[in-house]
């Protein structure tokens, strides 16, 4: 058990102003592993303050020097990888595997990303007798969840960092140790004092002070829509800039013409990876009428194959929540062919990987966030009543599309509501804009869209 007192404001480790402190626990074991200060108001005033005296010296430093900066933080992400990878594991309970490939790999492809980006972006164009400049927005305050520790706060800090802002990260209460050995990163790749602070705390504490800061200039959040929503309308009655990435019900659509079992397959995965924690997982599965029983019978072989190597959910309110939905869905009538509501172990927050077949698309667990790894598997009798059950959620944060033909995937996938769709099983891209249409948020993360959402214009007429 480590106990940590320091926060990270101004360039170094300072204690906090109160007493409490938040527990660190291992989720596969339910351990205690560390202790964290629980930041105050008058800790986020502090880190503010950093924050906004870094920022004109910060704002006026040359993009290629950021760029170097960012650079040098992608080589630390690179050279603690290992320790990251642990530090991921022991506090959100993924597969080091996992761990190392995606919470760290893809962190580390986007730190680089932003260190290109920061080099070659137009900050300053033409345009007719006037001079556009790109600025920075000024100070963000960065609000993340658990789910991919680091990547949402890199995924926010690099571009803000290109951008020539400074920000004031507030990470999740159930991750907080990732948080800090991302500012020791920073630190250690010599970005100066008050660029980035952390504050680590609970949400409604910390978090709503960030958000109500009178001098924070743009509020980037990720996490629940609940929260999200709130923290727009704070947002918009200061006028003030806001970023939100909330939650997601992805269809992954599997037309007629598509080869089932790999569609299937790589559908299950995607919902089990991180132990369905993601909010872009397709956790709908649309299979024509036809193919439906065969597709069922596909997704409960592959989910049962997982087993336990799935890890398990981040805290005992998230698999209580998750466990709520899959006995929900089973009174709504919903077959369950694989997995169930019962703890597979005696120790951990592990739930089984789930598939329910018999899905309408009006039960709970087809529209609402499940965040656990729990496949709907859904009818349709043919594309139009496909299109209408994939865009029939609240959400539109991503989805997936196969077929015969790259061309009707791609036909059938502009036409759903969503920010996102992959073609016939495509890679991750870390330059694709990523974000919601609908409620899913307001906003674009990752290349050069996430970079502009740090930037405000300003022209000059000659
Ligand atoms: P959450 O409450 O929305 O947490 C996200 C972040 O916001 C955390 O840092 C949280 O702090 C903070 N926060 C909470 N209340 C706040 C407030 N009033 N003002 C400012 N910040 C606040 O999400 P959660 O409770 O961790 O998870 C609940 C559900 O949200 C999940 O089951 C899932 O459905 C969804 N979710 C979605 C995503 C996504 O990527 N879209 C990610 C995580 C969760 P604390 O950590 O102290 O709560
Ligand atoms: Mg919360």
């Amino acid at each position: 058990m480590k106990a940590h007192d320091g926060m990270y404001i101004d360039g170094a480790w300072r204690p906090a102003a109160g007493k409490d402190v938040i527990e660190v626990v291992n989720p596969a074991d339910e351990q205690v592993i560390a202790t964290v200060p629980a930041g105050t108001a008058e800790d986020v005033d502090a880190a503010v303050r950093a924050a906004r005296a870094a920022l004109p010296g910060w704002a006026a430093t040359p993009p290629a020097e950021r760029a170097a900066r960012l650079a040098a933080l992608r080589d630390v992400l690179v050279a603690r990888e290992e320790e990251i990878a642990e530090t991921v594991t022991a506090e959100l309970g993924s597969p080091l595997a996992f761990s190392r490939t995606v919470h760290v790999g893809v962190p580390i492809a986007v730190a680089g990303s932003y260190a290109d980006l920061a080099a070659t972006y137009v900050f300053e164009e033409k345009v007719g007798n006037s001079t556009v400049y790109h600025e920075p927005v000024g100070v963000v305050g960065a609000i993340t969840p658990w789910n991919y520790p680091l990547h949402q706060i890199v995924a926010k800090a690099a571009p803000a960092l290109a951008a020539g802002c400074t920000i004031v990260l507030k990470p999740a209460e159930d991750t907080p140790l990732t948080a800090r050995l991302l500012a020791e990163a920073v630190h250690e790749a010599g970005v100066p004092a008050g660029v980035l602070n952390l504050v680590t705390g609970l949400g409604p504490v910390a978090g709503q002070a960030l958000v109500e800061h009178p001098d924070v200039d743009l509020v980037s959040f990720t996490g629940s829509t609940a929260v999200g929503r709130r923290i727009g309308a704070t947002a918009g009655a200061a006028v003030k800039r806001v970023a939100l990435e909330l939650g997601g019900k992805s269809a992954n659509v599997i037309l007629p013409s598509a080869d089932l079992a790999r569609a299937v397959n790589v559908g299950v995965a995607n919902v089990m990876a991180n132990s369905g924690q993601t909010c872009s997982a397709w956790t709908r599965m649309l299979v024509h009428r036809d193919q439906y029983d065969e597709a069922v019978e596909l997704a409960a072989t592959a989910a049962a194959k997982y087993g336990d190597r799935i890890g398990p959910l981040v805290s005992a309110a998230q698999r209580a929540r998750v466990r709520g939905y899959i006995e929900k869905g089973i009174a709504e009538g919903a077959r369950l062919v694989a997995g169930g509501p019962e703890s597979p172990r005696d120790k951990g927050y592990f739930v089984s990987p789930t598939v329910f077949a018999d899905v309408t698309p009006e039960m709970t667990v087809a529209q609402e966030e499940i965040f656990g790894p729990v496949l709907c598997v859904l009818r349709y009798e043919d594309e139009e009543d496909a299109l209408r059950i994939a865009n029939g959620t609240v959400y539109g944060l991503a989805g997936a599309v196969w077929a015969g033909d790259e061309a009707e995937a791609v036909a059938f996938a502009r036409r759903m509501d969503t920010g996102q769709v992959d073609i016939n099983g495509g890679r991750f891209n870390p330059l694709a804009p990523f974000g919601g249409y609908k409620q899913s948020g307001v906003g674009r993360e990752l290349g050069t869209y996430g970079l502009a959402e740090y930037l405000q214009t300003k022209s000059l007429q000659f």
